[in-house]
C-alpha cells in the first residue's frame, strides 16, 4: 500500500527572506503578487538589447517565479491544511489563478522573443546556468511557442480548463465524506484504543459512522475478523471521489489528449515522461515488461501463502482469497509465522520516541541540529494553521549556519488533506544582490492522534512513512542551488522519490531503531527477536504488494497513451485488474475516482517503481560505510541532496555511485533473492 505522496508542482511556497503571514483577505495579496510579477516580466521584455545579460534574462525569469511563489504559496497551501472553509476555498481560486498565469508566462510571445535573443547570441554558459536556460527553453517549447497564434490560445485554453478540473478532482476527494455503518460486533478484532476516535456525532449505541481516513480504514483491512466487514468498507474505500470524479477524470483525459496532439506528442504520457529520465512511454512500458515475470513467481507464491492462511484460519478448505484479505493475512502470519504482532509493535513506537529517532538520526547523519521555534513562530511571521503544528529550525552543525525551516502537521482532522505528503514551501535561492532565501517545508501526515489515555502509537509503516516524507523534507532543506526552480525537489519527477525511498531503509535496521524504539510504558527496548521476526516477515506479500505498485502506474500510463483520450476509465481499470494482479476485478469499484495522483503526478505513478531502482542502488553505500555514519551521510548530502535538479538525475546518480546505475539491488529489495 502507498500512502506516501510528494505533492509536487509550483504549489505552496514562503521563504524567509519575506514574511507573508496570513492575510485578512487573501485575495487581495494575490492580485498584487500576479500584479508585481506582470511588471517583472515587463522589465525583462523591455531591456535594451545591449543591456541583455543572463541575470536580466534567464536569471529574472527565476527571480520573477520564486517571488510569485514567495507571496502566494501559503495561501495556496492552505487549501490543503486550512481549518477555515473560507480560506481553504481562497487557497483554491489563488491555486487556480497561479497555475493560469503561469501557464501564460510561458505563451508570452514579446518574453519568449526575449529568450530567444539572449540564446541565440550562443552565450558560453555552464553549471546552473547552462541547466536553467536548457529548461526556460524546454519550457517555452513545451507551453507550444512554436506553434501558430491560433493554437498556443487553444492550448492555454485546453490547459486552463485541466487546471479547474483537477482542483475539483482533488477537492471531490478532499471533501469525500463516505461513511459506512458498522455495529460494534462487526468490527470484532480491532483494539479498544480504535473506537476512542469517534465522536458522539458519528457513534449512536453500538453503532458507528466509519470514515475511510487511513486511520480508520486501514485497522479495519488489516485487524477485523469479520470478511464481510473488510469487504464493505474495501468496497466504500475504492468508491471513494464518486462517479462525479470518473466524469471529472474523462474529460481530463480528453483534454489532455487534445494538448499532446496540438503539441504533435502522439499521448499525453509520451509529452509527460520527456522531461523525466525515462523520456518517453516505451522506455516505460519496457521497464514493466521486464519487472512484471520477475516479481509474478513471488506473487503467485505470496497468494497460495495467503489464500492457505485463509483457509487455516475460517476452516474452509476451499476459501479463496480476495483483495480486501491481503492484509489482515499478511498481517495474521506475521503474526503466527514470525511470531509479529502488529500491535505489540506499534506499543514501541511511540509518536513522540519516533520523531526524537529520526530528529537524532538526521541530525547527527547529515551534520544539523533543529530547534523547536514554535512558540517564536508569531514573533518571525510565521503562520501556525493549527493548534498541531509545530515549527522547527534547521542549522549546520559546524558553521551554525541557518539552513531553513520545516513545519511538522501530523494528525488527522475533517477537511485536511488525507495522504502523507511534503511541501516545499519555499526553496533556496541566491539573488543577483547576493540575498539568500532559504528553503522552508511542511509535513503533513495523518497519524493517529494521542487520547487522553494513550499517546499516539504508530505502526511500523508509519514509521516507515514518515522516514519517508522527512526523506523529501531533507532535499527540499538541504538544497544549496542557486536557483528556485532548480533547488530541492526540482528533480525529474521519476527520481524525486528515491531520496526518500532511499530513507526508508532506516526503518529497518537494528542498530538504528534501538536508538528510539522504546515500549511506551515500560520504556523497554525493542526486542531483538521481534525486530527479527519483522526483517524476515519483511518480504511477506512483496510480490502481491508489488504488482498492485505496477497495477497502479499500469493504469495511469493505460490512461494516458490513448491518443484521442477517449477512455472509459472504469472499464480499462478493471481489465487491468484482472490481467495485472492475481484477484479478479471488482466491477462496482472505481478506484480511479480518487486516485490523487492522476492531478499533477498524470503518466508519473510508475515513478515510484522507477526511483525506487535508483534508492535501492544510492542505499549500497550507506550499507557498505554505516547507516548512522556521518561521513557517508555527508558524502550523501553533498553529492545528492545539496544538488538538487542543478544536473540530470542520470548524472547526479553516476557521480554519486562512481559507477552506472545497477538493477540488482532493487531486485535484492523485492526479496527475489529467495527465489529457487
Ligand atoms: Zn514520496
Amino acid at each position: 500500500m502507498s500512502h506516501d505522496w510528494f505533492r509536487a508542482g509550483t504549489l505552496a511556497l514562503l521563504a524567509l527572506t519575506a514574511a507573508p503571514v496570513r492575510a485578512a483577505d487573501p485575495v487581495a495579496p494575490v492580485a498584487q503578487a500576479l500584479a508585481r510579477a506582470d511588471a517583472a516580466v515587463q522589465r525583462i521584455v523591455a531591456l535594451p538589447e545591449a543591456e541583455r545579460d543572463f541575470d536580466r534574462t534567464i536569471g529574472a525569469i527565476d527571480d520573477l517565479i520564486a517571488q510569485l511563489e514567495i507571496d502566494t504559496n501559503l495561501i495556496q497551501f492552505m487549501a490543503y491544511v486550512s481549518i477555515d472553509a473560507e480560506e481553504r476555498r481562497a487557497g483554491q481560486q489563488a491555486e487556480e489563478e497561479i497555475t493560469n498565469w503561469l501557464i501564460d508566462l510561458y505563451k508570452n510571445e514579446p518574453l519568449y522573443r526575449a529568450v530567444r535573443s539572449f540564446a541565440d547570441a550562443g552565450p558560453a554558459l555552464e553549471g546552473e546556468q547552462g541547466q536553467l536556460l536548457k529548461h526556460v527553453l524546454r519550457d517555452f517549447r513545451r507551453a507550444g511557442m512554436e506553434l501558430s497564434v491560433a493554437d498556443r490560445s487553444r492550448l492555454a485554453e485546453i490547459e486552463k480548463e485541466i487546471t479547474a478540473l483537477s482542483i475539483e478532482f482533488e477537492r471531490n476527494i478532499r471533501d469525500d465524506e463516505s461513511r459506512v455503518p458498522l455495529l460494534r460486533d462487526e468490527l470484532r478484532g480491532l483494539p479498544e484504543d480504535y473506537f476512542g476516535q469517534f465522536g458522539p456525532d458519528r457513534r449512536h449505541g453500538d453503532l458507528l459512522l466509519v470514515g475511510l481516513s487511513y486511520p480508520e480504514f486501514l485497522p479495519i483491512v488489516t485487524l477485523c475478523e469479520n470478511e464481510t466487514t473488510r469487504k464493505r468498507v474495501w468496497v466504500a474505500y475504492k468508491r471513494r471521489g464518486g462517479q462525479k470524479n470518473v466524469s471529472v477524470l474523462e474529460r481530463i483525459l480528453k483534454l489532455r489528449a487534445q494538448a499532446a496532439a496540438l503539441l504533435k506528442y502522439e499521448h499525453p504520457a509520451d509529452y509527460e515522461i520527456e522531461v523525466r529520465m525515462a523520456k518517453d512511454a516505451a522506455t516505460v512500458m519496457r521497464f514493466y515488461e521486464e519487472l512484471r515475470p520477475l516479481v509474478r513467481r513471488k506473487a503467485e507464491r505470496d497468494l497460495r501463502q495467503f489464500t492457505a492462511a485463509k483457509q487455516r484460519h475460517t476452516g474452509r478448505s476451499t476459501a479463496v482469497l480476495y483483495p480486501w484479505d491481503t492484509a489482515f493475512y499478511q498481517n495474521l502470519i506475521k503474526k503466527e509465522r514470525f511470531e509479529v504482532d502488529s500491535e505489540a509493535v506499534r506499543e514501541y513506537f511511540p509518536l513522540e520516541a519516533v520523531l526524537d529517532g529520526l530528529f537524532s538520526i538526521t541530525q547527527s547523519l547529515y551534520g544539523l541540529e533543529y530547534h523547536d521555534v514554535t512558540a517564536a513562530a508569531p514573533s518571525r511571521g510565521r503562520a501556525l494553521w493549527h493548534e498541531d503544528v509545530k515549527l522547527y529550525e534547521v542549522r549546520d552543525r559546524s558553521s551554525g549556519r541557518v539552513l531553513g525551516e520545516f513545519s511538522l502537521d501530523l494528525h488527522p482532522r475533517p477537511n485536511k488533506y488525507t495522504h502523507a505528503a511534503q511541501w516545499g514551501l519555499g526553496q533556496h535561492k541566491v539573488w543577483s544582490d547576493g540575498r539568500v532565501s532559504l528553503p522552508v517545508a511542511a509535513l503533513v501526515c495523518n497519524f493517529t492522534k494521542p487520547t487522553a489515555q494513550k499517546p499516539s502509537l504508530m505502526t511500523h509503516d508509519e514509521v516507515e512513512t514518515f522516514f519517508h516524507e522527512f526523506g523529501h523534507c531533507l532535499h527540499t532543506i538541504l538544497s544549496e542551488a542557486r536557483y528556485w526552480t532548480l533547488a530541492g525537489t526540482h528533480v525529474e519527477r521519476d527520481f524525486v522519490e528515491a531520496p526518500s525511498q532511499m530513507f526508508e531503509n532506516w526503518v529497518w535496521d537494528a542498530d538504528v531503531l534501538s536508538t528510539f524504539a522504546r515500549h511506551y510504558k515500560t520504556n523497554a527496548t525493542f526486542p531483538p527477536e521481534l525486530l527479527r521476526g519483522m526483517i524476515d516477515a519483511r518480504h511477506l506479500g512483496s510480490g502481491l504488494d508489488a504488482e498492485h505498485q505496477f497495477y497502479y502506474g499500469l493504469v495511469d500510463m493505460a490512461y494516458h497513451t490513448v491518443p484521442d483520450g477517449v477512455v472509459d476509465t472504469t472499464k480499462v481499470a478493471n481489465d487491468l485488474f484482472t490481467q495485472i494482479e492475481q484477484f479478479d476485478s471488482v466491477p462496482c469499484v472505481f478506484f480511479q475516482a480518487s486516485f490523487g495522483h492522476l492531478t499533477g503526478y498524470q503518466a508519473g505513478y510508475y515513478g515510484y517503481q522507477w526511483s525506487l531502482v535508483y534508492a535501492c542502488d544510492m542505499f549500497e553505500r550507506f550499507g557498505a560505510q554505516g547507516m548512522l555514519n556521518p561521513a557517508a551521510g555527508m558524502e550523501y548530502r553533498q553529492k545528492i541532496l545539496a544538488r538538487g535538479g542543478t544536473v540530470d538525475g542520470q548524472q547526479l546518480v553516476r557521480e554519486y555511485l562512481g559507477r552506472e546505475p545497477d538493477p540488482s539491488a532493487y531486485l535484492r529489495h523485492l526479496g527475489l533473492e529467495d527465489e529457487e
